[in-house]
């Protein structure tokens, strides 16, 4: 069994969930749930204890223990925000102060906990930057790790750089990590954040550790890159509308690309690239339940018995369409680019183009189009110049339907719309790409939820 592209083995777990094949090299990330109390610390090292070859992790900050806790990270941005306004930030700051204290306590940790924290409070209240503040939320929690387990503390700061611009130095941050981490001893990085060429600690999006998780990956040259979060990986469909949905065992980083650009989320969608260039499987996890396999991303999802049809279904509401047409529309050289210059000087990207002979639609987000939209109408207006019509009709929600099976598989495209007719839905609008890895259908607002049901039940019962 091959992992894609490398070469290398895929893990496989057996019924007690140990691992079958073994692999030499696993980079996991663990998120900020995963590391909210020493209780959640217990299960990190017994998920670790399970796989010696687990040589590097990388830490969210501290999360919420419970739906109405706070995350670290949220305090750290509150207590720097308090700071630059001159007001006091001591009641906040003893709230983080607490969360690091008590698991050093209760897993009686050496590390000298209390004058890092120090540190941290003397460097908000002296003015150090919002990256920084927030940025120490997984040093913090790295410091405690890496004493824990008896593991290398390796600083973020040193092995991510970014360039003067705030984006990713993605080459000399190869350079550094992989210099940093070649001898494979057990390390800890923090997730979340890196630094300039001066030493300034810049931070990704929120999220952003999985991003570090991705990249050490990549550095480390792993087999794989397990992702542990509180989710046993991604499900078929939304359960807020569909009861219990099927769980995705295996999906391709493509397929996944399409779902999460349609509102799918559990990782964050910069972590997929450094891993997917160089063909490392990325494994999400369940901390909660670490036998579970959760679902398995990989470049071409090899191996498999057999392929489902449909791997998910994603959607998304509030859109709208902005109908142009035109005489003679379909012979005038560069008239759709001009149409979509229009939007692009309003830094309007659009999501979907259908065109007929005279006419083109633009799919557009509606929040984004709002702002401008008369200036746009107008200047569309004149693009048609008397001889055509410029209209919007809102309200419409886009409806992907996402699986890489469908290429096999003939009358996908039947099923699907005679499921939606059978639910009496009005499809107003359709874009199959010509990847053939998803159905786009676009309906009503209103008919948002009855479509996903429709195509769940048709496909997966
Ligand atoms: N702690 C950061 C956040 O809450 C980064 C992360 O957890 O990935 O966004």
């Amino acid at each position: 069994m091959t992992a894609d592209g490398l070469g290398g083995t895929i893990a496989r777990y057996d019924a007690r969930g140990r691992t079958v094949f073994v692999l030499e090299c696993i980079v996991t990330k663990f998120g900020g749930s995963s590391l909210a109390s020493d209780e959640q610390f217990r299960k990190v090292r017994s998920i670790l204890e399970l796989e010696p070859t687990r040589l590097y992790l990388i830490p969210s900050a501290p999360g919420k223990r419970f739906p109405t806790d706070e995350k670290v990270t949220d305090l750290l941005y509150d207590c720097h925000a308090l700071a630059a306004e001159g007001k006091p930030f001591d009641d906040l700051f003893v709230k983080i102060r607490e969360r690091y204290l008590s698991i050093a306590q209760h897993l009686h940790l050496e590390v000298d906990i209390e004058g890092a924290l120090d540190e941290v409070h003397r460097g908000i209240a002296g003015g150090k930057s919002r990256d920084w503040c927030a940025s120490r939320g997984e040093y913090l929690c790295g410091l405690l790790v890496a004493d824990y387990l008896g593991w290398r503390f390796v600083d973020a700061a040193e092995g991510i750089r970014f360039h003067d611009d705030g984006t990713l130095d993605d080459e000399k941050t190869q350079e550094l990590l992989s210099g940093l981490l070649k001898d494979r001893k057990p390390s800890v990085v923090p997730g979340f954040y890196g630094s300039r060429a001066n030493g300034e600690v810049v931070t990704f999006s929120r999220g952003g550790s999985d991003i570090t998780g991705a990249l050490v990956a990549r550095a480390v040259g792993a087999d794989v890159y397990e992702n542990w979060t509180d989710v046993s990986g991604f499900l078929m469909a939304d359960p807020r509308i569909i009861d219990g949905p099927a769980e995705i065992s295996s999906i391709t980083y493509k397929e996944l690309r399409e779902l999460s650009h349609m509102g799918a989320s559990v990782l964050h969608e910069d972590a997929m690239f450094p891993v997917h260039r160089v063909g490392i499987p990325t494994n999400i996890r369940n901390t909660n339940k670490p036998y579970h396999p959760g679902t398995l991303i990989s470049k071409n999802a090899p191996n498999e018995v057999s392929v489902p049809t449909i791997t998910g279904i994603a959607g998304h509401q509030g859109y709208s369409v902005i109908n142009v047409e035109k005489n003679m529309m379909n012979s005038e050289v560069g008239f759709g680019r001009k149409v979509l210059s229009i939007l692009e000087e309003y830094g309007i990207s659009f999501e979907h183009m259908p065109t007929g002979i005279d006419s083109m639609c633009v799919v557009v987000k509606s929040e984004l189009l709002a702002s401008h939209r008369e200036e746009i109408l107008e200047k569309l207006e004149k693009l048609v110049d008397g001889s055509g019509s410029v209209t919007v009709s809102d309200n419409l929600s886009i409806i992907a339907t996402v699986g890489r099976g469908m290429v096999h598989n003939c009358g996908t495209a039947a099923r699907l719309f005679s499921a939606m007719s059978r639910a009496r839905i009005n499809v107003r609008m359709i874009d199959q790409g010509s990847s053939e890895l998803s159905i786009i259908v676009g309906v009503n607002d209103s008919d948002f939820e009855a479509t996903i049901r429709a195509i769940y039940h048709e496909f997966v019962g």
